[in-house]
């Protein structure tokens, strides 16, 4: 590509509003453009890379056995409806209607679509086990979308499907899928780690992993063990023996948990929400009277459905824009609790509020208005609503916890039936007897990889992009164009270059020399090579992007030193 007429505009300063690396170095390289809030273009750095990472997810998706197709992005509304997630899914997801006044949604995920596609087309047990994947557009009204195409509310998903007839096929699926996306990420030059995790607003019942690339800027946090391969996100890590070792677990405490509110699934017992690993709750004092908060993983919980479960006219709820801050969530609420006695019971949305000493302001609007923790309420910590801290033993008895921050790359769930039976995607098995399949998701954010990758692979000057994902091979330079013997050894060489089957960028432009390099370390392609002075004898100078290693070579010698 000649750069002459290459679309790649390029930003001295670090833009506004741009504030960590990935997102300054990708609007600054000219890979993407913001178009709306969360909604970006692709220019055509940016969409080469794009490619690139999706040609190395679909040869790790086929080798494992997947079959890429494209569903569409429109999805009529009635699908969900049938899934139950029209109400479930909240603001996240974007509705619309046709000009019959129709229902659709834009996909903010496929299995509906997927579900009701094998439903219709497969029926024997003889066409299971089945894989089907595709790339594609998905949206989510994100409350947040910053960042950049690291949570953007257009954004790009691989998402893969599995179909089975038994819990040992689902199981071999799942491995499959875990261990090509281990191979998808370590191609892409990551640094990422699998870890245990949450169902979140998919669901079901069974396993489930994410892909976390190890980052400060990641939103997660995983709790892993220094000396063992346990890892889990925050969210779910589990407490060995925490009751034992509370300190002095209070009578009031017990007291309080007497049937019906003994557990976070007690607590979400009157709730009528499927799955209640979503849900989590938070007790604490306020003035002496316990405040609860509950929130629902990415969901708005029904206020009524609240009151019902703790059947307490007290019970004051307030839906805050503070709590959902807070929590990070799209749904919270908070209000005194008709509870027995003092207590004080921490999961890890208070300790996140305390430490944010935002908790308390202006949750609730009257008497509990710029409440501060310590000051106007206890924090305790007890039982097993303490959430795991770093120097804790790991739950597997082997080392001590410790704590990174990580952005979630990939997530594979194991999804049971949950949503073959709310669709009726069955076979018939080989007793001619209908049963649902099982099934499983396994999802990539494509857009979000890339800005992952740039988080770990750039310097104070730019990109350092990792060979397999790089925009082109090579950069090649002429430094004065005005030298007739520079512009001759740049056109021969970036003729004989592409004919040896390199990818190469090359600046012909009316440029000073100066800018091209401070281009050139911007772009970050993982050689570059000048033609300049020696252009006469036949040498060029050939620098390596990553360690900034320098060397004159003869193009005659070129071949074999980029071999
Ligand atoms: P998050 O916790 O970051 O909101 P998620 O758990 O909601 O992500 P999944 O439903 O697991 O996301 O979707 C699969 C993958 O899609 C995620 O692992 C992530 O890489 C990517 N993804 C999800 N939301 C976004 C987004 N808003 N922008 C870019 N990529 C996203
Ligand atoms: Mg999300
Ligand atoms: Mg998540
Ligand atoms: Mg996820």
């Amino acid at each position: 590509m000649r750069q002459q007429l290459f679309f790649s505009p390029t930003m001295r300063e670090v833009p506004q509003g741009a504030d960590i690396p990935s997102h300054q170095l990708m609007l600054r390289a000219g890979l993407i453009r913001q178009t709306a809030s969360g909604i970006y273009s692709y220019l055509p750095l940016g969409r080469k890379v794009l490619r690139k990472v999706e040609q190395i997810i679909r040869e790790e998706m086929d080798a494992a056995g997947g079959q890429e197709l494209l569903m569409p992005a429109i999805q009529p509304a009635e699908l969900w409806e049938e899934s139950g997630r029209l109400d479930d899914y909240g603001p996240e997801l974007m509705r619309l209607k046709d000009r019959h006044e129709r229902d659709f949604v834009l996909g903010a995920t496929h299995e509906e679509v997927i579900t009701s596609l094998v439903r219709d087309e497969v029926n024997s047990y003889k066409k299971l086990p089945m894989n089907l994947y595709q790339i594609q557009t998905k949206y989510r009204d994100e409350r947040r979308p910053r960042f950049g195409v690291l949570r953007s509310r257009e954004f790009i998903m691989k998402d893969a499907y599995s179909f089975d007839t038994n819990k040992e096929d689902l199981d071999k699926n799942y491995r499959a899928m875990y261990e090509a996306y281990t191979n998808i990420f370590k191609r892409c030059g990551l640094d990422f780690r699998a870890v245990k995790a949450d169902a979140g607003a998919i669901g079901g019942k069974g396993g489930t992993h994410e892909f976390m690339v190890l980052s400060d800027v990641g939103e997660d946090t995983i709790a892993y063990s220094n000396s063992s391969e346990y890892a889990a996100n925050i969210e779910i890590a589990e407490l060995p023996d925490m009751y034992e070792k509370a300190d002095s677990p209070s009578e009031s405490l017990k007291e309080l948990y007497t049937p019906g509110m003994r557990t976070i699934e007690d607590l979400t017992n009157g709730l009528e929400i499927e799955n209640s690993s979503l849900l989590k709750s938070v007790l604490f004092l306020i003035d002496d009277k316990p405040v609860l908060i509950v929130c629902r993983g990415d969901h708005e919980i029904n206020e009524i459905k609240v009151q019902n479960a703790f059947d307490a006219e007290n019970v004051m709820l307030a839906e805050t824009e503070d709590i959902k801050h807070i929590m990070g969530t799209e749904a919270g609420f908070i209000g005194p609790v008709n509870a027995p006695e003092e207590v004080t019971i921490v999961c890890d949305f208070a300790v996140k509020a305390v430490s944010s000493g935002i908790c308390g302001a202006n949750l609730v609007d009257k008497h509990y208005q710029n409440v501060h923790p310590d000051r106007d309420f206890k924090v305790e910590k007890y039982g097993d609503f303490r959430l795991v801290q770093e120097g804790d033993p790991s739950p597997d008895g082997k080392g001590t916890i410790q704590f990174a921050k990580g952005i979630e790359v990939g997530h594979v769930f194991k999804l049971g039936t949950k949503y073959s039976e709310a669709l009726g995607a069955q076979y018939l098995d080989e007793n001619g007897r209908a049963q649902p399949i099982i099934m499983g998701c396994y999802g990539i954010g494509v857009s979000r990889t890339i800005a992952a990758i740039v988080e770990q692979h750039h310097d104070d000057n730019g990109l350092m992009w990792p060979k397999a994902v790089s925009p082109y091979d090579l950069h090649l330079l002429v430094l004065n164009p005005k030298q007739e013997e520079q512009n001759q050894l740049g056109e021969t060489l970036y003729e004989t270059l592409k004919r040896a089957g390199y990818d190469v960028l090359y600046d012909d432009r009316k440029e000073r020399a100066g800018v091209k390099f401070k281009d050139s370390d911007l772009f970050g392609l993982p050689i570059r090579i000048a033609c300049g002075k020696k252009a006469a004898e036949g040498i060029v100078e050939v620098k390596i992007r990553r360690d900034g290693k320098m060397e004159e070579v003869h193009i005659n010698d070129l071949p074999s030193y980029l071999a």
